[in-house]
C-alpha cells in the first residue's frame, strides 16, 4: 500500500484554528485509483497534522472538479446535522498520476466544537429579527429558503438560522445569519448590487468625442458603422448584479430579448457588437439618476423607488420611448441606434422623471411640448461640461450622433442634430394645430429653460426646474409651468433668481408669472 504520510510540506499555519491552513511542496507518489478515495486516504494518513483527529468523520465530499491538468476534491464539515458555514476541506492531484500536491484546510477542530446544539431563538423569531435588519422602505420580501447552520465567529462556533430573502424592488438578493442562542444579526449582505462592472461606451456620443461630425459620414454621406477608437470612453458600472447581467438597483435591462450575460462583468465591447446598446443605456441612465439624487432626491425624498426597466433594441424604427403605462423605456435601432447616443437616452430618460414625479405627464398640447423641451434640456445640460472645451457649435445642439443625417436647416454653419435649444422662439410661435409636432413645439420649452441655464449655471438650473415639476399636473400649461419654476426659486433660493426668471419668461411670451 501506497505511503501517503507527508514529509517536508510548506505550511500556512491557520489564524484561529492552530492547525495548517495550507500545505504544499511535498511529494506523494502516483496512485490509480478514484480521487475521491485517494484525498480520503491522504487526510487519514495525515489526520494528525492536519488537526482532523476526531472530525474525520464531520468531512464529506461536496464536489469533485476536473480541470485541464488536475484533480480538486472539495469536503465541507458536517457537524450535528448541519454544515458549518465556510468549513472546508480541499485535495488537489494531479490528472496523469493523481500524485497530490496542495491541501487546504479550514475544517473546524475536535476541541472546537461545541457540546451543545440547543436552539433557544426559533425560526419565526429569528426570521422576524432578520427581515428588520434588512428593513428598507415598503418592497415586498420573499424567504427563498431556510436552514440551520453552524456560524464561526473566530474560535467558536454558532448555531444560526440562515435565511436567503429575495425582494423584487429594488431588486435585492439577501442571505441573513441569525444566531440562533441570542438572536443576534450575525451577517447580513445582499448578493445583487455589489460588484462593479466594466464597460466602454460614447459619452455622450462619438460626435462630441471627437468634436466633429465630418469624420463620422463616410464617402457616400452615410454614418460609418465602426467609430474611430477615441470615440469611446472607459467606465465603471458601479452597481451591476453579481450574475453578470444589466441589473442594478437603478436601472435594468431585462425587458431586452437576448441580453448580455458577462459573469466577469467585463462588459466591454465596440458600437457594432451585441450587447453595445445595452451597456450604453444601463451606464448612461444609471449614471443620470445618480445625478438626481445627489442634488438631494434620495431617502424619503427618492423619485425612483425601484430599478428602470428598459428593452434596449425595442423595434427596428428610428424611434424610442416613454412607456407611462409599463414605466419603461424602449429604444429603436432605425438609422443610427437611438441607445448609441446618450443624449438621446437622456431625453427619454427626461419622459421617465417627469412621469415618476408627476404621473401621466403630458396629456395636453402644451404639457406634451414640455415634455419632449425638458428631456432636450436635461440631456444638453447634463452633457454641455463635455462639449464645453470642443466646440461651442455642439453646446445648443442635442443628439448630433442621433441626428447626424439631419442637418440644421436654419444655420449653416450648425451642426447636424436632432433638435437645437437655443432657437430665439416665442410662445407666440407655438402651433395649436391638432397634428403639431410635440418636439417641435418643445424646442419653445427647450430654449427657454436653455435661457435659465445659462443664466444662472447648471446646479441651480436643474435643482430649480426638478422642483418645480412638484406642483404641476398631466395637463399643465407654459404660464403654469414658468409660475411653478418661480415658485421653486422662493422655496429653495428665497427668490433670489426671480428677477431673471421673469425676465426670461416675459422676453419668451411666456406667462404670466407672477
Ligand atoms: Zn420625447
Amino acid at each position: 500500500m501506497a505511503d501517503f504520510t507527508l514529509r517536508d510540506a510548506n505550511e500556512v499555519p491557520g489564524r484561529y484554528y492552530r492547525t495548517p491552513k495550507e500545505l504544499w511542496g511535498f511529494q506523494l507518489p502516483a496512485v490509480r485509483g478514484n480521487p475521491k478515495v485517494i484525498a480520503r486516504k491522504v487526510l487519514t494518513a495525515n489526520a494528525l497534522r492536519l488537526g482532523l483527529n476526531g472530525v474525520l468523520g464531520t468531512i464529506r465530499p461536496r464536489r469533485i472538479i476536473q480541470s485541464l491538468g488536475a484533480w480538486h476534491v472539495i469536503f465541507s464539515q458536517h457537524y450535528l446535522g448541519r454544515y458549518i458555514h465556510r468549513a472546508y476541506v480541499t485535495v488537489h492531484m494531479d490528472g496523469a498520476g493523481h500524485r497530490v500536491y496542495l491541501i487546504k484546510n479550514r475544517a473546524v477542530p475536535r476541541d472546537l466544537l461545541p457540546e451543545s446544539d440547543a436552539v433557544t431563538v426559533g425560526m419565526r423569531q429569528a426570521r422576524e429579527k432578520a427581515l428588520r435588519s434588512i428593513h428598507r422602505g415598503s418592497g415586498l420580501v420573499k424567504t427563498v429558503t431556510h436552514e440551520e447552520v453552524w456560524y464561526p465567529v473566530r474560535t467558536r462556533l454558532h448555531l444560526a438560522h440562515k435565511f436567503r430573502f429575495h425582494r423584487r424592488s429594488p431588486a435585492e438578493d439577501w442571505i441573513v445569519y441569525v444566531d440562533a442562542g441570542t438572536g443576534n444579526v450575525l451577517l447580513a449582505y445582499d448578493n445583487l448590487a455589489q460588484a462593479a462592472g466594466r464597460a466602454s461606451v460614447f459619452d455622450p456620443n462619438p460626435v462630441v468625442a471627437l468634436g466633429a461630425w465630418e469624420p463620422l459620414l463616410d464617402e457616400r454621406g452615410r454614418p460609418v458603422s465602426r467609430p474611430p477608437i477615441e470615440a469611446y470612453r472607459d467606465v465603471r458600472l458601479p452597481d451591476v448584479s453579481n450574475a453578470g447581467t444589466l441589473d442594478g438597483a437603478r436601472v435594468s435591462t431585462r425587458l431586452t430579448k437576448d441580453r448580455v450575460r458577462r459573469p466577469s462583468l467585463d462588459f466591454r465591447c465596440k458600437s457594432h457588437q451585441r450587447g453595445f446598446e445595452e451597456v450604453m443605456v444601463f451606464h448612461h441612465i444609471d449614471r443620470a439618476v445618480r445625478y438626481v439624487e445627489s442634488l438631494g432626491y434620495r431617502g424619503r425624498r427618492a423619485i425612483f423607488t425601484q430599478p428602470i426597466a428598459v428593452n434596449a433594441r425595442a423595434t427596428r424604427d428610428d424611434n424610442s420611448w416613454y412607456s407611462p403605462a409599463t414605466r419603461s423605456l424602449g429604444f429603436g435601432t432605425g438609422d443610427v441606434d437611438d441607445a448609441e447616443d446618450g443624449e438621446t437616452i437622456l431625453h427619454e430618460f427626461g419622459h421617465a422623471l417627469q412621469d415618476a414625479i408627476c404621473p401621466d405627464f403630458g396629456q395636453s398640447a402644451e404639457a406634451a411640448a414640455m415634455g419632449e423641451g425638458f428631456g432636450d434640456y436635461f440631456a444638453a445640460s447634463f452633457f454641455a461640461d463635455r462639449k464645453a472645451t470642443r466646440r461651442r457649435v455642439l453646446l445648443n445642439a442635442v443628439m448630433t450622433w442621433d441626428g447626424i443625417l439631419c442637418p440644421d436647416a436654419t444655420n449653416a454653419n450648425g451642426a447636424p442634430c436632432v433638435r437645437r435649444v437655443d432657437r430665439p422662439l416665442t410662445y407666440e410661435s407655438f402651433d395649436h394645430a391638432p397634428n403639431a409636432d410635440e418636439h417641435d413645439n418643445g424646442e419653445i420649452w427647450s430654449s427657454t429653460l436653455w435661457e435659465v441655464w445659462n443664466a444662472l449655471g447648471r446646479a441651480l438650473a436643474d435643482r430649480i426646474i426638478f422642483e418645480s415639476h412638484f406642483q404641476l399636473d398631466g395637463f399643465t400649461t407654459f404660464a403654469k409651468g414658468a409660475r411653478a419654476i418661480c415658485d421653486a426659486d422662493r422655496n429653495l433660493y428665497r427668490g433670489a433668481h426671480l428677477r431673471t426668471l421673469r425676465r426670461i419668461f416675459n422676453r419668451r411670451g411666456i406667462g404670466p408669472v407672477d
